[in-house]
Order: C-alpha cells, then sequence, then structure tokens
C-alpha cells in the first residue's frame, strides 16, 4: 500500500514521498532489503509469482522494495506535471548498479547487428568509449556530428536508413554545451527513430526530456540524483511501459546490471532533497561564472547562465535553472591550472560531480592526461580548462577559495 492518499502540488513533496510503501512493522524508511531471495507460501504462490498473476518480490536481481522506491520516485519526478493524451504521463524507471549499466541495457535492449546511433561529438567519456570500442564489434556503429547543427541532424539521418536512434546528452562535459531537445526529437520522430536522453547533469528538476516526447531518459544516479557521492548507479526511464515490463526488464535482468539495497537506499534519501539542493547549486553557480569572469587569471568561463554561452538560449528553452556545473580556462595553461587546483583548500580535488561539495578537476593531468594535446583540443579541453561541479556550500567560502587559488 503507498503511503501517499492524495495527489501532490510540489516537485520536493513528490520527491519526498512517492514510491513509499507502509512496511510490516511500520519503520518510517523503507529498510534496507538485504535479502537475496523472496519466499513463497506454497508451490502455488510460486507458480502465480513466475506468471505474473500475483505480484510479488522473487530474486533480488529482478527487484525488491528498497530499488522500488528509488524507481518509483524517479519515474515521478521526471514525469512530474506532464500529460499525455489528457491523463498523467506514466513512466517505468529501472534501478542500474550504474550509469553504464542503464546505458548498456539501453543500447543492447534496443539495437541490432546493423543499426547505427546518432550522437553529438561532446559525450561522457565511457558512453564515448562504449560506442567507438564495444558496440561496433557487434556491427553496431555510432555517427557523430555536431547536432547543435540541426540541418546536419535531418540530413545525415535522411543519408542513413540504418540510423535507429538518437542518443543525446545535454548538457555535457567539458564546456557544458546543450543540444535542443525538442528540435531534434521532431525531426528523430518523423524518421521513427528512438530518442534517449542522459539527463545526468540537469536532473528531472531542471529539465525533463519525456515533455518532448523522447522514449527513454538514461541517468547516473551517481550525481546530482544521489547527491552525496556515497553511491555509484544508473537508471533506465522508459514511457513504453509494455515495452519496459517485458523487453527491456528482460534484457535488465539477464544482463545482470541490477542494482543493490543498500545503494538504493542513500539514493532514496538523497533523492528528498534534490529540489533544496539544485536550487542552491545553481544559484551558487551563477555567483561563481559571475566572480570567474572578472578574475584576471581567467581568460574564458563556460557557463549556460552567461549570455556569452554560445548555448545559452537553447538551455533557457529547456532548463528551469542553467545547472550547478561549469568550466573555465586559466591563462597560464597547463602549469597554471595545475597550480590553481593544487592551492584549494577547501573545495575538492575530484572527478565526478553532484556532490554538496565543490569538486574541482583538471581534465589536462587527471581525465584527460593520456589523450594526445591536439584530440583533447578538439573536445575544448585546452591544457588551462578546470571543470567545476559547484556544491551547496556558503557562497562566501567557494568565492574566498576560488579566489586565493587563483592567486590575485
Ligand atoms: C557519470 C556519468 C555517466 C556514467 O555513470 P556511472 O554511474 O559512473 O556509470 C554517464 N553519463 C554522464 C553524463 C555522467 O556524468
Amino acid at each position: 500500500m503507498t503511503s501517499i492518499k492524495k495527489k501532490l502540488e510540489g516537485f520536493g513533496s513528490t520527491a519526498i514521498h512517492t514510491g513509499h510503501e507502509t512496511e510490516g512493522n511500520y519503520a518510517h524508511l523503507t529498510p534496507i532489503y538485504a535479502s537475496s531471495t523472496y519466499v513463497f507460501d506454497t508451490a502455488e504462490q510460486g507458480m502465480r509469482r513466475f506468471s505474473g498473476d500475483e505480484t510479488g518480490y522473487i530474486y533480488s536481481r529482478w527487484g525488491n522494495p528498497s530499488l522500488k522506491e528509488a524507481e518509483d520516485k524517479i519515474a515521478a519526478m521526471e514525469s512530474f506535471g506532464l500529460m499525455e493524451n489528457e491523463s498523467p504521463l506514466q513512466l517505468k524507471a529501472r534501478l542500474h548498479a550504474s550509469g553504464m549499466a542503464a546505458i548498456s541495457t539501453l543500447m543492447l535492449g534496443n539495437l541490432k547487428t546493423g543499426d547505427k546511433i546518432l550522437s553529438h561529438y561532446s559525450l561522457y567519456g565511457g558512453t564515448q568509449e562504449l560506442m567507438n570500442r564495444v558496440l561496433p564489434e557487434l556491427g553496431i556503429e555510432a555517427i557523430i556530428i555536431d547536432l547543435r547543427d540541426l540541418s546536419k541532424a535531418e540530413d545525415t539521418i535522411k543519408g542513413n536508413a540504418n540510423i535507429k536512434m538518437l542518443y543525446l546528452e545535454t548538457p555535457a562535459n567539458p564546456t557544458i554545451q546543450c543540444v535542443d531537445i525538442d528540435a531534434l526529437t521532431k525531426i528523430a520522430k518523423q524518421h521513427n527513430l528512438l530518442v534517449a536522453v542522459d539527463n545526468t547533469f540537469a536532473t528531472p528538476y531542471l529539465q525533463q526530456p519525456f515533455k518532448y516526447g523522447v522514449d527513454y531518459v538514461v541517468h547516473s544516479t551517481t550525481k546530482f540524483l544521489n547527491g552525496h557521492g556515497t553511491a555509484i548507479g544508473g537508471a533506465l526511464v522508459g514511457k513504453d511501459i509494455e515495452r519496459m515490463n517485458t523487453r527491456m526488464e528482460k534484457v535488465h535482468r539477464l544482463l545482470g546490471g541490477n542494482s543493490n539495497s543498500f545503494d538504493a537506499f542513500l539514493l532514496t534519501q538523497g533523492m528528498k532533497t534534490l529540489e533544496v539542493r539544485m536550487e542552491r547549486h545553481c544559484a551558487n553557480a551563477m555567483k561563481v561564472a559571475e566572480f570567474l569572469e572578472k578574475n584576471p587569471a581567467i581568460s574564458k568561463v563556460n557557463y549556460l547562465g552567461l549570455a556569452s554561452h554560445p548555448d545559452h538560449a537553447t538551455s533557457k528553452k529547456q532548463m528551469k535553472h542553467p545547472g550547478p556545473m561549469l568550466s573555465f580556462e586559466m591563462k597560464g595553461g597547463l602549469e597554471a591550472g595545475k597550480k590553481f587546483i593544487d592551492k584549494l583548500q577547501m573545495c575538492v580535488r575530484a572527478v565526478s560531480l553532484g556532490t554538496c561539495d565543490t569538486l574541482l578537476s583538471h581534465p589536462a593531468s587527471m581525465t584527460h592526461y593520456g589523450v594526445p594535446k591536439a584530440d583533447r583540443e578538439k573536445y575544448g579541453i585546452t591544457d588551462g580548462l578546470i571543470r567545476m561541479s559547484v556544491g551547496i556550500e556558503n557562497i562566501e567560502d567557494i568565492l574566498n577559495d576560488l579566489e586565493q587559488a587563483a592567486g590575485n
């Protein structure tokens, strides 16, 4: 039995209450179900569970109450306030062990040998490698172009009958580029393509891709959804409920990229504060961007909230706020970038994003150390580029730390 008795008006209340079911011992929070298997009263009941005539848990790779609460929250947030054919949009979410596991289920569940994916060149590194190194061995090829050029996107789709899926990630590293979900989905749907969006950076609080008719959303829940950096996780969300419950459920179960109860519990608690965290992350990020723009040691700031960002208008169309992510270039190149990072006193030197703490990384010496400079620069990863996930600390402390690290 679910605990909510009426429809909730707000996103925050929906995130807090959805998915919670009254538990046998009346625990306030859904306990961490540390049980691999579930018991049948009789063989007859086991048969009913397996046939689907009776709902109930069977085996934790397939699901359990800890996973279900997090899944229901994600589905409720992605569909919050959206309608389809005059009724509230229904979505189904499946929790995964990582964002990459969710993306793998998406790809392997929907594509076969000979199919092609169309995507933008600014993508999460793991997704890029999956498309470049793993999928081609299965005969699935990715065509990577600049999807901000809509006529090029349309021509590419028209010229390649084998393109089956349009895969978007927006906003994306390292220069926080955005692609237009609405315009690209319209083009893709004229050619019957599946459309999937990686909504990790924005979260459903800032951006709801299903509003534009996409088929799937994927998340690395590791980032802002969890919000505290306590667990790796992912989610695949789909609007074709029938397909989610059959084909996609099958692929998810058989590839085995399931989440676990402890990580799901941490995710559930984290998501309850998504709205207030995102408000603070974004307010801080805007102030950080304005501050960095004025700093003489910095040549360029990439932030969607600044009118100077080439995708400012696109982000305004599809995002509630310009988000918590930004990057900037130190005038002094590699040495200046390293020195800046080394001088940080409160902000944290680490890759990843989406925690309460402000995280900064220097791609040229860290994530992209092994990538030749010419290749890096094609993606906007210059020697002096610093990436920042703005946290929810008090803004004075973030600005003070950046100011002393920039050394002026
Ligand atoms: C981190 C990330 C992923 C991969 O997620 P994992 O949880 O690390 O597997 C995918 N997409 C984006 C945009 C990410 O930031």
